[in-house]
């Protein structure tokens, strides 16, 4: 048996309270490779809460077994300050509401510029002792952070359990969504096979999103090195965003079924022994992260779609309507929702009462859309 499981407490924001991140660990501390895996930066999102205590579940069982060959590291649930952002049943959980308020999965520390200087003149030809070099330095600047708030203590922690990871899996949802994922241009065919084995039809490929989120944060460190060591620098760690589907989309069922797929996954990657399983890749289409078109309101009122979640739409079909229920004229109140790109309607608002200006759906598009501006590609 190799399970453990460590509570890590986070320094205490105001007299009385104190909140703790459990890690959940499978495998020697070491192995290769190592997979980590989260859930719930944003506490409104929960499927990944369900979907990983069932993965866990699965993994005590494969432990038992002696079936764990790599090291997996979970935390299930990796914000406890959004979920604490409770007013009377309502938890919005996406934004800090101390430390700069900030997007909770945005301005993540990047690292890169300060590994380059403690190894820059340690680089050999030897690849695998430069990933060891580069693992140690990022420890040694991931020590350097600062943890005087609950929220530094937070992404310290947050870090220091998933930076010298080979793959890093953040678990989000939608307002309602198709499963759908946010993947590195770089890493598209690698992580091919996990949008395979996760039925994600749609992924959207990031090039620079200027959002320096967890899962950017745990690579930007290789790709700040490899622009300078090419060839000497392999990517010692590749991540993604796995959106799965829409807040509501939470059940037994789809908890079994993405977890069965994550255990599947575990084990074409080695880390869990077992028969490799068949993977399809037929289904899987990326889509450029600039030609994902965000559809605002028009105007103030109740949202309304007439397409269904995963329909293929063209440019300049209506998708929706916003209807003003301030309008003089009811008879002239509805507002169409139209689309700007050819592709796939794939995610939308949950809430029906919308502001104007809100992005209320996204379609994922083939084309580069003009207004889409690099390193802006996220709103909110
Ligand atoms: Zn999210």
């Amino acid at each position: 048996m190799s399970y453990q499981l460590y509570s890590h407490t986070l320094p205490s924001a105001t007299p009385g309270t104190q909140r703790i991140l459990k890690a959940h660990h499978f495998g020697e501390a070491g192995a290769r490779p190592k997979i980590y895996f989260q859930a719930g930066l944003h506490a409104d999102e929960w499927p990944g809460f369900l979907v990983l205590n069932t993965l866990i579940k699965k993994l005590i069982k494969a432990d038992e077994e002696g079936l764990i060959k790599g090291e997996i590291i979970i935390v299930p649930v990796c914000n406890p300050i959004g979920l604490g952002q409770n007013f009377h049943g309502y938890i919005p959980g996406r934004f800090a509401f101390s430390d700069g308020g900030g997007n909770f999965n945005r301005n993540w520390p990047q690292l890169g510029a300060k590994v380059e200087r403690i190894v820059k003149d340690k680089i050999t030809g030897d690849v695998e002792e430069n990933v060891q070099l580069v693992r140690e330095a990022i420890r040694e600047e991931l020590m350097a952070l600062p943890e005087l708030t609950e929220l530094q203590g937070m992404r310290k922690t947050l870090l220091a359990l998933s930076m010298d990871a080979d793959e890093v899996i953040d678990l989000h949802c939608s307002g309602e969504a198709c499963m759908h994922a946010y993947v590195a241009q770089e890493f598209e065919e690698y992580f091919t096979p996990l949008l395979s084995l996760m039925k994600s039809k749609v992924a959207l490929s990031e090039l620079d999103t200027g959002a320096l989120s967890f899962d950017e944060t745990n690579v930007s460190v290789w790709r700040h090195l490899k622009a300078h060591y090419a060839h000497l620098m392999p990517w010692g760690c590749r991540s993604l965003t796995l959106e799965l589907r829409g807040e509501n989309d939470i059940s037994h069922e789809l908890a079994e079924q993405d977890a069965s797929a994550l255990m599947k996954y575990l084990t074409y990657r080695k880390v869990i022994k077992g028969k490799a399983p068949k993977i399809d890749p037929s289904e899987v289409a990326f889509f450029p992260l600039d030609a994902m078109d965000l559809v605002k309101a028009p105007v103030a009122g109740i949202a309304c779609f007439h397409k269904e979640l995963g329909e293929s739409v063209e440019a300049g079909e209506v998708i929706g309507e916003v209807v003003d229920v301030m309008a003089d004229d009811v008879m002239q109140s509805a507002y169409p929702l139209i689309a700007r790109a050819n592709g796939v309607f794939f995610a939308r608002f949950q809430r029906r009462l919308v502001a104007c200006g809100e992005n209320i759906a996204k379609i994922a598009g083939h084309e580069h859309l003009a207004f889409r501006e690099i390193g802006h590609l996220f709103e909110d």
